[in-house]
């Protein structure tokens, strides 16, 4: 079993990294992978990032760059922007923002001032980081304000965006988060930032790929900026966009470059453009809409058993697990399914009265499952193999989880991996 494309020259040069990454492709091959951020690449997006597109500086943007020898990665950024223009339906794309974070930073350099308000989800509820989160620099050099969910339903306090944003006239509002199961309801984001003013920004890092497949609602005509991460559920490499109207594309232009960063990454541009080819083509409909039926499948199959879903089920790709009628944490639950070949992160549930470090739940997601090829009809059995590897984590059943790991390693060995070849 090799890592594909094969290594020849690395394993010739750097026998102890080639090794590493064979070491993680088989790991890859060998978990059930629902941590919810997370996918397989196709062998082509790999190969791409592996270029010697690498090799080659270009700061600004196609036809306005600093260094000369620019004919090619013109041509390559171009078709990323054109094929995401496409995909999308946006009238402008920004394919350089190096991942999710910067590319959440530029919008904040684009648009508002140091100290200027702006309102975004609470980490604890689902948001993210760089949405005005305590511990990141979005939340020591804004005025952030901090937005949840509803205790009775899970499910975001619109009522509550509404009087927040009356109260703060923020610049920004960020809808979208990391550990969100439902719909996320765009118009309603949109109709709140029109009146008081504010730039309404969709951060659809982990919904990228369900929105271009047409299993989420598009924020497209409702948010004036949009930002993704490319390795979610889009199945592209490490990277981001960012997709705007044509009102505010030269802003965001200007704070990606020369604002924030320097060259852009040609490798991983190369990458995104192969990757959102994928996506516009017909199969990619099947996966995005399969993860999505994976995903409720799971969610029934693990109601059945009674686990506790936030919200009681999901809309999207991810799912989030209050473990506390299990009476395990979610970290030492996180760790005994890894071991049980089950991959997944340990979570803040919204109020849990845990620390974040070991917080009450646990956040599962199906893209790299479903890219895999594991149908709905396979959730009944992982939704028994977590059942199972909880309760004997609870009961300190090491063998138990062992006898899971067995299981799992061989139904995934019919279940090939991109990127490796057996
Ligand atoms: C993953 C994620 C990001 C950040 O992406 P990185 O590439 O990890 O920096 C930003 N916003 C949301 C909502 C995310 O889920």
């Amino acid at each position: 079993m090799t890592h594909q494309p094969a290594l020849s020259a690395l394993s010739a040069t750097d026998p102890e990294i080639a090794g590493l990454v064979e070491d993680e492709a088989r790991r890859q091959h060998d978990k059930i992978r629902l941590i919810a951020s997370e996918n397989y690449v196709s062998p082509a997006v790999l190969e791409a990032t592996g270029t010697v597109l690498t090799n080659k500086y270009s700061e600004g943007y196609a036809g306005k760059r600093y260094y000369e020898g620019q004919q090619v990665v013109d041509k390559v950024e171009t078709l990323a922007i054109e094929r995401a223009k496409a995909l999308f339906g946006v009238d402008h794309a920004n394919v350089q923002p190096y991942s999710g974070s910067p590319a959440n930073l530029a919008v904040y350099l684009a648009f508002a001032q140091p100290g200027d308000t702006i309102l975004g989800m609470a980490l604890p509820d689902g948001g993210h980081l760089t949405h005005g989160w305590t511990v990141s620099a979005t939340g020591k050099w804004f005025n952030a304000v901090r937005y949840g969910v509803l205790k009775e339903t899970g499910r975001v306090d619109l009522d509550q965006v509404r009087d927040l944003a009356r109260e703060h006239r923020p610049k920004l509002i960020f809808a979208g988060g990391t550990a969100i199961p439902r719909t996320i309801d765009f118009p309603a984001f949109a109709e709140i930032a029109r009146e008081v003013g504010a730039v309404l920004v969709a951060d659809i890092a982990h919904i990228a790929g369900l929105v271009a497949g047409g299993a989420h609602p598009s924020p497209v005509g409702h948010a004036q900026v949009i930002t993704t991460t490319t390795h979610k559920t889009l199945r592209g490499p490490r990277g981001a966009m960012i997709l705007t109207d044509a009102e505010h594309a030269k802003a965001v232009d200007k704070a990606v470059f020369p604002g924030l960063q320097g060259g852009p990454h040609n490798h991983t541009t190369a990458a995104i453009a192969v990757a959102l080819g994928e996506a516009a083509r017909p199969g990619f409909r099947d996966y995005a809409h399969g993860v999505v039926a994976n995903a409720r499948a799971l969610a029934e199959a693990l109601l059945e058993r009674g686990f506790d879903l936030v919200s009681g089920g999901t809309d999207n790709h991810l799912l989030l697990v209050d473990l506390t009628n299990k009476r395990i944490g979610g970290k030492p639950a996180a760790q005994a399914l890894d071991r049980a070949g089950i991959e997944l992160n340990y979570n803040t549930v919204p109020f849990d009265p845990r620390k974040p470090f070991d917080p009450s739940g646990i956040r599962l997601g199906t893209a790299a499952i479903t890219t895999r090829g594991l149908r709905p009809e396979h959730q009944p059995r992982i939704a028994e193999w977590i059942d199972r590897t909880v309760t004997a984590a609870a009961g300190g059943d090491e063998p138990a989880v062992e006898r899971v790991a067995a299981e799992v390693r061989e139904l995934l060995a019919g279940y090939p991996m991109p990127g490796y070849t057996v």
